[in-house]
């Protein structure tokens, strides 16, 4: 598919995240006023709150989904209401509109405000489907005989996150306290984190409920939409509390995401197969096509008051498992899922040592130190350094992307006199 023209012209750029051929929903504030649901387009955001209330566009007539600073009441309208509300929004602001003189006093240049949340996460739910991810951990963990745990490629394996923890774009980061325990210590110490950890993840966003088993083909239609995720892991606290029930206290301090939902049929052209399998997937885990994305995703490390260096460059594509399969895996017991609910891909790293997506992995549990710009070193992260994931599906002369996902991590708290 080709860029589609809008009369907005910074949309035309083929630098920009958002042309006419992406149209993401966030939420955004200006002057700390409350959140108003907002749709980019360059550098632009069309006020959807405004313009329903004007009844310039509405999801549904007589009726208001954007008066709630979230996207989730309009998730509730499935997808037949998506679809008809992204061809008005395409035809309203493409090239040569008649609307045009209508849309434009709801523009809102993206320079003037600060992006919120752009849903209410119902609950969150973290995978571990990346191969060369789970291949390069268990290496470390447990050998390469043992790499890959049995149980791997039958099942997208995952645990059940904190909702309460996910953070849009450009919130701090608590460098989180713990019980760490080196491995020739006698006893665990309660005492802040030493090797904090990002990990290169994709969210996916269900936009539809489900009351018992749904086939992978129903989850993919349930998927709303995409975000980048950053699933910040304290890998000591990880190491000693992890067995037998899987990580806790490592993952549940902040899970960051990029504050723009790219829409699944923004990425429809983007499709790609997941990638061969060594052994058949039982038949309740097989795609009838493809469900993963070519998205090209890069992670940033800039320490306080430095230059950023870029320390992973891959690819959405690399995962084993799409989120329609975990969604699909998800309601196999008849779990319940609700409009809202995010899934993390599991962290995606490729084939080589630039494509790893954890700092964990490029330094390889720390005794291969990495290299960045300026003369500086990094195992994992120090006090003052932000962490950045970028991420585009590209298309000829355009790109469809996510905006920032990014974080900076400050000091632990003082320790309390009672720790
Ligand atoms: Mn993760």
């Amino acid at each position: 598919m080709p860029l589609m023209r809008s009369w907005v012209e910074s949309a035309n750029s083929p630098d920009t995240d958002f042309p006419l051929n992406n149209l993401p929903y966030g939420v955004f504030t200006r002057d700390g006023a409350e959140g108003r649901c907002g749709v980019a387009i360059g550098d632009m955001i069309l006020d959807v709150t405004a313009a329903e209330e004007a009844e310039v566009i509405y999801p549904v007539r007589h009726t208001t989904v954007f008066d709630v600073p979230h996207w989730n009441a309009f998730m509730e309208l499935g997808p037949d209401a998506w679809a008809a509300f992204r061809d008005r929004l395409t035809a309203l602001l493409a090239e040569g509109s008649p609307d045009r003189a209508a849309v434009e006093p709801f523009l809102v240049p993206q320079a003037e405000v600060q992006m919120l949340m752009p849903l209410a996460v119902a609950e969150y739910t973290d995978f571990y489907a990346g191969r060369h991810h789970a291949t390069n951990v268990g290496t470390m963990f447990r050998g390469a005989e043992n790499a890959l745990p049995p149980n791997w490629l039958h099942i997208p394996i995952g645990y059940n996150g904190r909702a309460s923890s996910v953070v849009v774009s450009g919130t701090d980061v608590q460098r989180p306290w713990g019980q760490l325990k080196a491995p020739d210590a006698d006893a665990p110490v309660f005492a802040p984190c030493k090797r904090f950890d990002f990990e290169l993840e994709m969210g996916a966003i269900v936009g539809q409920p489900s009351d018992g088993m749904v086939s992978v083909a129903e989850a993919d239609r349930m998927i709303f939409g995409y975000v980048l995720l950053n699933d910040w892991s304290a890998r000591d606290i990880q190491a000693w509390e992890y067995q037998p029930l899987g990580p806790f206290q490592a993952k549940a301090t902040a899970t960051t995401i990029s504050p723009w939902i790219v829409t699944a049929a923004a990425l429809n052209a983007f499709r790609v197969d997941t990638p061969e399998r060594d052994v058949q997937l039982l038949p309740y885990l097989r795609q009838p096509g493809p469900m993963l994305y070519d998205i090209a995703l890069e992670v940033d490390l800039a320490p306080e008051g430095g230059t950023a260096t870029t320390i992973t460059r891959t690819n959405y594509a690399e995962m084993y498992y799409s989120s329609a399969q975990q969604l699909a895996h998800h309601t196999s017991s008849g779990c319940p899922m609700n409009v809202g609910d995010l899934l993390g891909s599991g962290t995606i790293s490729g084939s080589t040592k630039p494509e790893r997506g954890s700092l964990l992995e490029l330094s390889w549990g720390g005794k291969e130190p990495l290299a960045l710009d300026g003369g500086v070193t990094r195992s994992f992260i120090e006090d003052g350094d932000t962490i950045t994931l970028r991420g585009a599906a590209k298309g000829d002369g355009y790109r469809v992307g996510f905006g920032a996902c990014s974080g900076t991590v400050r000091p632990a708290q003082q320790k309390p006199d009672w720790a």
